[in-house]
């Protein structure tokens, strides 16, 4: 279990306590919440082009979705507009509670440095960092956390990935499996309310994506954390708690 050994809990976040018993509770907290959510590319252009078309979401803490749909339907588009890496055109969205299209862009930086976890097809992981070094990046990047504490709690998030042995390996020479292993402990190194997981078991083979979504679920059922896994495998889609379709930049169903 990571719980005991935790050093600390980023400030503004919930505790693992509160997040098992809201997991619990029978109207849980929303987390994401989008309404007649828009988005066009290059708008005012002669290109523009609308993706998102009045998106309506809510999503309550410790949900696990499944994020489908055909290719170019708008699922990144849409993760993206969640995780505060773009802004809707129109439209409302919350996040943790905080209403975010009145945010500035360094409010909306820290908003998602707390609350938010990424974990993409490819790594994205620093290749020429060790393994323990790439999860302590997000907590060096938010700049409020002693070292030690740092390169405890990372190597607590290394070892429930079952990575210890690898912990000091440069992250170029893990496999690719290893790898997505590494970016999913990053993910959670902020003890993010939301992890964000764009097709991260795409690119894998049939065992390490079998493995890679064990410890989401893992991370979904110990702590409460709310995922949406963008998926184009059917196997895993049915074993979320929910699907939510995406079609032709819409919701078609839950
Ligand atoms: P999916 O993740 O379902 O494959 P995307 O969200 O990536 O779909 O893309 C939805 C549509 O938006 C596609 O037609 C794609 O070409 C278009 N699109 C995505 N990103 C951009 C962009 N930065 N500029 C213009 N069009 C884009």
């Amino acid at each position: 279990m990571v719980d005991a050994a935790l050093p600390f809990t980023p400030r503004g976040s919930a505790t693992d306590a509160d997040r098992r018993a809201a997991t619990d509770a029978v109207a849980r907290p929303v987390v994401v919440q989008l309404r007649s959510v828009r988005k066009t590319y290059n708008p005012g252009t002669p290109i523009a082009t609308e993706v998102l078309h009045g998106i309506d979401l809510v999503i309550q803490r410790g949900e696990f979705c499944a994020i489908v749909g055909p290719s170019g339907s708008g699922k990144s588009t849409l993760l993206n507009i969640v995780g505060l890496l773009d802004r809707p055109t129109s439209g409302m969205l919350a996040v943790c509670g905080k209403e975010t299209t009145s945010l500035d862009d360094g409010a909306l930086t820290r908003l998602r440095g707390h609350s938010i976890g990424f974990v993409f097809q490819y790594h994205n992981l620093i290749t020429a960092f060790t393994a323990i070094e790439n999860v302590m990046m997000p907590m060096l990047g938010a700049g409020e956390f002693p070292n030690d504490a740092m390169h405890t709690r990372a190597a607590v998030l290394i070892d429930a990935v079952g990575l210890k042995r690898w912990q000091d390996n440069l992250a170029g020479n893990l496999s690719g499996g290893q790898q997505q292993r590494v970016a999913l402990a990053r993910a959670l190194a902020m003890d993010a309310a939301l992890v964000l997981a764009d097709e991260p078991t795409g690119n894998l083979d049939s065992r390490s994506a079998d493995e890679v979504f064990a410890l989401l679920r893992r991370f979904n059922r110990d702590h409460g954390t709310t995922v949406l896994f963008v998926t184009h495998n059917a196997v895993l889609a049915d074993r979320c708690d929910k699907t939510i379709e995406v079609v032709d930049g819409q919701i078609t169903g839950s």
